[in-house]
């Protein structure tokens, strides 16, 4: 492992500003290191190297005319899921074999105008439909966490687990991901990473694959809150291109950093607390609680009491709107085509071929909760329980600035461990849904290590558009936690 890739982003600014290394080596070490390491953590599915390596000669030459601009030859990977003008974007599914778009999305384009550099395109679960990536056409990645006496692969999470484990392995400085029901969060949690899903409408839609319009929100994936502050800045704002977007100004999320927990107000739902929930966890949650009182915030126990039904009503929406937005994979459009007897039957034996089980499951799910007969008793209801959720969070939001809670109900899992039942797999969003439902931010912070020596990650909620708060309050529990232990470099075939 060279020492340009187990920086920061932070870091590789200031050291790219400062002369100490050029783009290009920057930008090479992150090649050699994808290189020697994707084979066994099949993180990226399509490494860029020649085209960061052009991208990394511009940034040199912005910083020798001392024209750096915010990101400048900072080397990042991007999920599948975002759209790169010429060059390849499948959403891991086999449905947009050879897609190559002509246009780039808007989040990427607000990275390159920034200066940073692409090395490649990162897995993801196909359609970011999945907890664990293991519903990728391109296969499973491998988090390179591995539990303490045992050489068993584990899951990276998902739906963003190329991001995830690109980051963790040191693949990459960070990294793009999105976040619908979890899928940044959950794998950051069981990563070690840190993750932040912003407020629906903070980071443009337009030119990330869709999966569920109402829910769909992209952030990044990063090593440490200081790295996840920088890259948001860069990501987000209004587009006009996307009409959910909202018109309002871009803070400066590093300067919320240092703000401390004085005056603060934590609040602990209870509901959170589930059945069958590990030891390990409550005790997790309870340290984080300590951490945050011992720096000054006041604790307050509060009510989200519609909780339980977020998950189920999630299955419904999300679904709903998946059959919908994946209806245009047609063979007629994009990539995949299979030819039939008519075009009823290309559909058919496209749609066959091209779409893996678990987005079949979803497409069938979510036809059916909108069928005539079924929409008001399914769909509409799942709205109105999503209204139902929101307000808890309005209401607890009264009283306090923040909510604590843990990001999942337990540890990275091994390959195949959940992926038989679908229900199980489901259930690992369960802290992550609600913020979606409510179009709330939410942050996965790396906070501690389970029995098995594999990371737990504790989450922060606040209001809709204050990212600061989870910035603010998220580097006090990063600096409690102090440095977790890391992955051991198995992966590296040098
Ligand atoms: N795991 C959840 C699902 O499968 C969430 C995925 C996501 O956030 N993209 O739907």
């Amino acid at each position: 492992m060279s020492e340009l890739t187990d920086i920061s982003l932070a870091e590789a600014r200031n050291g790219l500003r400062r002369k100490e290394f050029s783009a290009k080596e920057i930008t090479q070490a992150h090649i050699d290191a994808i290189e020697t390491g994707n084979e066994a953590l099949n993180a990226y599915i399509l490494p860029t190297p020649k085209l960061a390596l052009k991208t990394a000669e511009i940034a040199d030459k912005k910083i020798s005319d001392n024209e750096a601009r915010p990101l400048e030859g900072i080397p990042l990977g991007i999920k599948d899921l975002f759209c790169t003008k010429d060059v390849r974007t499948t959403a891991s599914s086999h449905i947009l074999n050879g897609f190559t778009p002509t246009y780039e999305s808007t989040i990427t384009r607000n990275l390159w105008d920034a200066g940073a550099v692409m090395l490649g395109k990162l897995n993801c679960d196909e359609f970011a439909m999945g907890s664990s990536n293991e519903t990728s056409h391109f296969g499973n990645v491998i988090s390179p966490w591995r539990r303490e006496g045992s050489n068993a692969p584990l899951v990276p999470g998902g739906s963003s687990g190329g991001s995830a484990a690109a980051v963790s392995a040191r693949l990459c400085l960070g990294a793009t991901a999105t976040d619908t029901g979890g899928s940044i969060r959950q794998p950051a949690a069981l990563t070690g990473t840190v993750g932040i899903k912003p407020t629906y409408g903070r980071c443009s839609r337009w030119g990330v694959v869709a999966f569920a319009s109402s829910l769909d929100q992209a952030g990044p994936l990063t090593r440490t809150v200081h790295d996840a502050a920088i890259m948001l800045k860069v990501m987000s704002g209004y587009d006009p291109k996307d009409s959910t977007s909202v018109d309002l100004p871009v803070p400066d999320f590093e300067a919320a950093l240092s703000g401390g927990m004085k005056g603060l107000k934590v609040g602990i739902p209870k509901e959170y607390r589930m059945d069958g929930m590990p030891e390990e966890i409550e005790t997790l949650w309870q340290q984080g609680i300590e951490w945050l009182r011992s720096e000054g915030a006041e604790i307050i126990d509060v009510s989200l009491p519609h909780t339980k039904y977020a998950l189920p009503a999630y299955y419904i929406v999300a679904p709903a709107e998946a059959s919908s937005n994946l209806a245009r994979y047609d063979g007629v459009r994009y990539g995949l085509r299979v030819p039939g007897g008519d075009i009823i039957e290309q559909y058919e034996n496209t749609r066959s071929a091209g779409f893996g089980p678990e987005v079949k499951r979803r497409v069938l799910i979510g036809t059916y909760v909108l069928s005539a007969g079924y929409y008001d008793a399914y769909y509409l209801k799942a709205q109105k329980v999503r209204t139902l959720i929101k307000r808890d969070f309005e209401q607890a939001f009264e009283k306090v600035d923040v909510l604590l809670t843990p990001a999942t109900p337990g540890p990275a899992f091994a390959l195949g461990e959940k992926s038989g039942d679908p229900i199980e797999m489901y259930l690992n969003d369960i802290f992550t849904v609600p913020a979606n439902m409510s179009g709330l931010p939410g942050i996965s912070i790396p906070a501690g290590l389970s029995n098995e020596g594999t990371p737990l990650g504790l989450q922060l909620i606040s209001r809709a558009f204050d990212e600061e708060m989870l910035f603010r309050v998220g580097k006090v529990i990063e600096d409690a936690a102090g440095i977790l232990s890391r992955p051991e470099d198995w992966w590296s075939i040098t």
